[in-house]
C-alpha cells in the first residue's frame, strides 16, 4: 500500500514536471514509469506504463519496448540507412490486434509507422520514439483454385505468394525480389515481371479489410466500400492498415523463358538503342528491364534481366532481336522456374545494408536520355551504384489513370538510380553514395514525368508526391477526409486531408 502511495504520487510529481525534466526522471529510477513518445504532430509527451501494459494484455501478439528481448531485431528494416526506436512496437497477431495498436495511437495521439514487409525505401516503416504496428507476424496465404483468388495477410512476402500461387498453375503480379512485402508494393502499385501481361499488382486487388483510424474493420470490394478499394489501389497506406488482401490470380508458369543477359559496355550506346526499339514494340508477355553497373568480374557491362510468360519457345524466340544483336558476355537465358527466376535478385539485395534511390517514369528510352546515361557511367561512381530502367507498358497501359488511384499508366520505363553501401554505420560512404546518386538525378530528372510512390526518398518534397497522383489527387483528398481526417497514418507518400 504504501509503495503504490510512493509510486502514484511520483508519478503525479513527474506529470506537473516540464518535459525536459519528465525526461529526466524518466530516464533515472523511475525509468518503468512513463515512457517517452513523439505525438502525431511531431510534439514530445510520455504514455505510462500502466497503459503500456493494458494494450500489452489486450494483444494476442506482443509489445515490444526497448529493453525487451526482440526489440532491436523488430525495430530493424530492410533498409539499414535507417536507424530509428520506436517508443513501442505492437506485433500483430490478427486484425483485432491492429484494432487495439491503431486505438491505443489514436487515444494517445502517437506518432504512427505501419510495417509489412519493412522494404521502405525511405524507412518510412519505422519511427523514433513513436508506435511501430508490425504485421510480419500474419502472413497466411491461402489460395481458391477453383475461384482463382488469394488471401494473403500483410506481412506476408512475395516469395511465400508467388509459391503458393504457382503450386496451384496460378500467379498474379509480384516485384522483382522475393523478399519484399506484398502490403507495401500493392498499396504504392505494384510492378514486376508479369505486370505488362496481367497489370499492376493493385489493378488485380479484388477486396481488402482495413482498420481505419477510427479503429473500424472495413471490408472493401467492388460491391463494398468500393471508394477505399479505388484509393488502395495506388494510393499507398493514406487510409487505414489492411489486414488482408484479396487478388485475382491468372494460369501461367511454372516455367517461363528468362535470366540475365549481359553485354560489354564498350558499345552502351547501340545497345540501348536496340534496347529502346525492343522494349517499345514487345509483345505483353515480354518484360525486359536493363541499365548500367559494373559486375564483379566482367567489368562495366550494359545488362538485361528478361521473363517472357507466354510458352518459353515464342519466349527464345522473341527476345532474339536483342540477344543476338551483339555478343554477350554473360547469356543465361532459357526456360526457367518462375518461382526461381522471382529470387534471382535476392541476394542482390540483403537485409540491412544502407540503400538511397532516386527515380523517375520516362515515356521513351530517346537518345538524349542514353548519351546522358552513358556520360554518367563512364565517369567514376560508387562500386554498387547503377542506373537501370523497369519496363512498363502493355496491360499497366491500358487501364484508365482515373481507373484507380495510381495515375501515371503510360511510361514505357522507371528510370532508378540506385546506390547502396555494406556498412550502414559508415558515414563516409554514405555520403559518397547519396551524393554521387543525387548529383546524376539533378541531371536526368529533366527527363522524367512523375514518380512511383514506393520509391518515394527522404529527400522527395510534398510537391512531388502531390503531383505523382495527378488527376487522381483531389479524389485522394477527399477519401482521406473521410477515412483518416487526423492523418494519423501520414508515414507514406501522404496525402494530408487538408488540402484540395
Ligand atoms: C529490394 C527491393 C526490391 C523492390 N522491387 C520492387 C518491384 O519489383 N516492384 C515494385 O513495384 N516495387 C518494388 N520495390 C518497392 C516496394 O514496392 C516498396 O519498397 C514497398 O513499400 C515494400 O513493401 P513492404 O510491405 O515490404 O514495405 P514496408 O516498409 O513494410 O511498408 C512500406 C509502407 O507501406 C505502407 N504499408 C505497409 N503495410 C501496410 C498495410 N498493411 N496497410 C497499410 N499500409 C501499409 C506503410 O505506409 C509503410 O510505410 C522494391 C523494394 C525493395 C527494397
Amino acid at each position: 500500500m504504501r509503495r503504490r502511495t510512493f509510486c502514484t504520487s511520483a508519478l503525479a510529481y513527474i506529470s506537473t514536471m516540464p518535459l525536459a525534466l519528465r525526461a529526466f526522471a524518466a530516464s533515472g529510477a523511475e525509468a518503468s514509469a512513463e515512457i517517452p513518445v513523439i505525438r502525431r504532430q511531431g510534439g514530445e509527451g510520455f504514455v505510462s506504463r500502466k497503459d503500456c501494459d493494458d494494450l500489452r494484455a489486450s494483444l494476442r501478439g506482443a509489445l515490444l519496448l526497448s529493453s525487451d528481448p526482440g526489440y532491436d531485431n523488430a525495430r530493424h528494416l530492410w533498409n539499414g540507412a535507417f536507424d530509428r526506436h520506436p517508443a513501442m512496437i505492437a506485433k500483430c497477431a490478427g486484425a483485432a490486434d491492429v484494432i487495439q495498436a491503431v486505438n491505443f495511437a489514436r487515444a494517445h495521439d502517437l506518432l504512427v509507422a505501419v510495417r509489412g514487409g519493412g522494404h521502405s525505401f525511405s524507412g518510412q516503416s519505422a519511427c523514433d520514439k513513436g508506435l511501430m504496428i508490425d504485421l510480419s507476424l500474419m502472413h497466411s496465404v491461402h489460395v481458391d483454385p477453383v475461384l482463382r483468388r488469394t488471401r494473403v495477410e500483410p506481412g506476408a512476402m512475395l516469395g511465400e505468394f508467388d509459391r503458393e500461387a504457382q503450386s496451384f498453375g496460378l500467379v498474379t503480379t509480384a516485384g522483382a525480389v522475393s523478399h519484399t512485402g506484398v502490403a507495401g508494393l500493392t498499396l504504392g502499385g505494384g510492378f514486376g515481371r508479369l505486370a505488362r501481361r496481367f497489370g499492376l499488382a493493385c489493378d488485380n486487388l479484388r477486396a481488402a479489410d482495413v482498420v481505419t483510424a477510427d479503429g473500424r474493420l472495413v471490408e472493401t470490394s467492388a460491391n463494398e466500400n468500393p471508394d477505399l478499394l479505388w484509393g488502395l489501389r495506388g494510393g499507398g497506406g493514406n487510409f487505414g492498415i489492411v489486414t488482408s488482401f484479396e487478388y485475382g490470380l491468372h494460369p501461367a508458369g511454372p516455367i517461363m523463358y528468362g535470366g540475365d543477359l549481359l553485354f560489354a559496355a564498350s558499345d552502351a550506346r547501340a545497345i540501348l538503342t536496340q534496347f529502346a526499339g525492343f522494349a517499345a514494340e514487345a509483345p505483353d508477355e515480354m518484360y525486359v528491364a536493363g541499365g548500367m553497373w559494373t559486375d564483379e568480374k566482367l567489368g562495366p557491362i550494359v545488362g538485361f534481366n528478361i521473363c517472357y510468360c507466354g510458352r518459353p519457345e515464342d519466349g527464345e524466340r522473341a527476345i532474339a532481336p536483342l540477344r543476338t544483336f551483339r555478343k554477350p558476355v554473360r547469356d543465361r537465358l532459357g526456360p526457367t522456374p518462375y518461382v526461381r527466376m522471382q529470387t534471382d535478385f535476392d541476394a542482390t539485395y540483403p537485409w540491412g545494408w544502407g540503400y538511397y534511390e532516386r527515380s523517375g517514369f520516362i515515356k521513351k528510352l530517346t537518345p538524349e536520355v542514353i548519351d546522358s546515361v552513358i556520360a554518367i557511367m563512364d565517369a567514376p561512381y560508387p562500386a554498387d551504384a547503377d542506373i537501370y530502367f523497369v519496363h512498363q507498358g502493355g496491360a499497366i497501359a491500358r487501364t484508365k489513370p482515373e481507373a484507380t488511384a495510381f495515375w501515371h499508366r503510360d511510361p514505357l520505363f522507371a528510370l532508378l538510380i540506385e546506390t547502396d553501401w555494406h556498412d550502414p554505420s559508415d558515414g563516409r560512404a554514405r555520403d559518397e553514395s547519396m551524393q554521387w546518386a543525387r548529383t546524376q538525378w539533378a541531371a536526368l530528372q529533366k527527363f522524367t514525368d512523375g514518380f512511383y510512390v514506393n520509391e518515394l526518398s527522404a529527400d522527395d518534397p510534398h510537391a512531388r508526391v502531390r503531383s505523382t497522383y495527378g488527376g487522381n489527387y483531389t479524389r485522394l483528398v477527399q477519401l482521406k477526409k473521410k477515412y483518416d481526417p487526423k492523418n494519423l497514418f501520414h508515414m507514406n507518400a501522404n496525402v494530408p486531408p487538408s488540402e484540395v
